[in-house]
């Protein structure tokens, strides 16, 4: 595209003006004595007006840009720049700008301030561009077309090779906002900017650099584009104290935006294990979009624990989605509890429609056969009592060192056919116990998932317990006696075996010693051990234990 080019597509008004001149401006002369611009004459450090041009802090922007001070504009925020683009090119009620949605609202908001159509292009259903589309909605009077990338709120990138294809092929400025560029790992269009002379790239200090408050964007463009923002800009735009500290930070330090990088991919990693979640998108900016099952519940329960985040669950494309900024390390951990424990809850909700009790971690289970009839009731954070009555003295014995040492409470009533034989009673408490452990457990969100508990010492037995789903049974003790008190010691392994089955977990026992009662009685205790590891709580209780984000 040609300078007269571009000049047609520029408001006649704005190309004929004359820009608001300072006598600083007209002068040639070096003046030491300042009696011209009506100031006061007491030095404050404030009492004189800023540089109009921002000569030293553009030549300081243009260093670490690679570009030069005459393809630089600086604006109050980069929003001052989208208002000017509509001042300079579009003719209130006459031309039109071409977006994409969902985006940046600020688009929007310029194009009715300056009384211009704004057109917008849905993105395809992952966020995708469909240039075709775009261009298509343009017309003879469409004078701007705006793109984010990463784009806003949707966190993606649009691919170079599209970005291009877009500028060359539109007859309008393309005005590329790129505020989020820092953050992407690919490079921006800057260094493509002589290329396309319809091109305005807008980038911001409020975002990497952490100076939103000072109020500093950028505007990279052809010098005939940057001539026509001056000319059309409040002369001091940018007050002097910010061009001061702006330059200083950038002769001392550059974006940080690794840790921000570094946490929004272990938050995304974390949410993405959530139920509640339903899609975690990626993103190439410092926030992340997240689809939810219940956006505005997640929203309310966020505020509830001092955390706002943005709902965007009512803009089309964006159904359901919450856009949720990188904070800081603790700030993100405090925000990921609050998630965790919400799709926790709501986890937990449906579980309790299929037979489970609450918010608590505990369960009931009946069974009854024409063999046994037995209740547990089983709580793993200990929240209730414990009793046991089996009708076998010594297994009731073991069960209590269960419920004793891991800190679970258990309430366990058989009644069997013990006339006949224990087998059918020790072995379906055995099934109603695993079952009363599955269903305690729930979601299984927050837990440790393994334990183990080494050899104990007066009895050498271990144990290792992986609650993740997997159901593996092994047993490494022999007993020389048949019977300890009541109990058929062959029993022992059918106990927990049948546990093992029915509460779909990893157990591996094995005991050595020499008195039979203290090898059995420290196989329980190891149990217990591992089990009360294995269910508590994680110390970061936002997870499930697996990288596939179900147990
Ligand atoms: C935050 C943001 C900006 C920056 O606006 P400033 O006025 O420079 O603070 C620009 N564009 C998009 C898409 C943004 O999200």
């Amino acid at each position: 595209m040609e300078t007269q080019d571009l000049e047609r597509l520029v408001r006649p008004n704005i190309l004929s003006m004359r820009p608001y001149s300072t006598a600083r401006d007209e002068c040639e002369g070096r003046p030491e004595i300042f009696l011209d611009a009506n100031e006061s004459p007491y030095g404050n450090g404030f009492n004189r007006y800023p540089d109009p041009h921002q000569k030293q802090l553009k030549e300081a922007v243009a260093r670490i840009k690679g570009t030069s001070p005459d393809h630089i504009f600086l604006g109050n925020g980069s929003d001052e720049a989208i208002d000017l683009a509509y001042r300079i090119f579009c003719r209130p009620g006459i031309d039109n700008a071409v977006s994409i949605t969902p985006t940046y609202g600020m688009y929007g908001v310029a194009a009715a301030c300056n009384d211009t159509e704004f057109r917008t292009v849905p993105l395809r259903e992952d966020f995708s561009l469909d240039e075709e589309a775009l261009l298509a909605a343009a017309d003879a009077n469409t004078k701007l077309l705006f793109i984010c990338s990463p784009n806003n709120p949707t966190g993606n990138r649009f691919p170079t090779w599209q970005l291009t294809r877009i500028i060359s092929s539109f007859n309008g400025i393309v005005v590329l906002d790129e505020a989020y560029i820092d953050f992407s790992s690919e490079e921006g269009l800057l260094p493509m900017l002589g290329s396309f002379p319809n091109l305005i790239i807008l980038q911001t200090f409020s975002k990497a650099w952490g100076m939103a408050g000072l109020r500093v964007g950028m505007a990279f463009a052809s010098p005939f584009i940057i001539r026509l923002f001056s000319n059309v800009k409040y002369p001091y735009n940018i007050n002097g104290l910010t061009q001061e500290i702006v330059l200083k930070r950038i002769e001392t330090s550059g974006p940080e935006t690794g840790p921000v990088i570094r946490e929004r991919e272990r938050v995304s990693r974390v949410l993405a294990e959530c139920p509640g979640i339903l899609k975690v998108y990626p993103s190439e900016a410092n926030f992340i979009l997240v689809k939810c099952r219940d956006p505005k519940g997640l929203y309310r329960k966020l505020l509830d624990n001092g955390v706002i985040v943005r709902d965007r669950s009512g803009i089309p494309g964006c159904e359901g989605c919450l856009r949720i900024t990188i904070g800081t390390g603790p700030e993100n951990d405090r925000m990921l509890h609050t998630v965790t424990s919400a799709c926790g809850r709501e986890n937990r909700e449906e579980a309790s429609s299929s037979g489970q009790e609450g918010e608590s971690r505990n369960s009931t289970v009946f069974r009854e056969t024409s063999e046994t009839g037995i209740a547990a009731m089983m709580d793993l954070d200990g929240k209730g009592p414990s009793f046991i009555s089996t009708g076998i003295g010594f297994f009731d014995h073991m069960l209590e060192q269960i419920a004793r040492h891991s800190g679970i409470s258990m309430l366990v009533y058989a009644k069997g056919d013990l006339n006949v034989d224990e087998h059918h009673t020790i072995e379906d408490v055995g099934i109603v116990l695993g079952k009363a452990l599955a269903k305690a457990l729930g979601s299984k969100i927050g837990i440790e998932r393994y334990g183990f508990v080494l050899p104990m010492d007066e009895s050498e037995a271990s144990v290792l317990i992986d609650l993740g789903g997997r159901t593996d049974f092994r047993w490494d003790a022999e007993f020389k006696r048949e019977r300890i008190g009541d109990m058929p010691t062959e029993m022992f392994s059918h106990f927990f075996k049948s546990l093992a089955e029915s509460a779909c977990c990893n157990l591996h026992v094995s005991a050595t010693g020499e008195n039979e009662h203290h090898k059995i009685e420290g196989i329980f205790k190891a149990f217990a051990r591992a089990l009360k590891m294995a269910v508590a709580h994680d110390r970061f209780p936002y997870s499930i234990p697996s990288s596939k984000g179900v147990l």
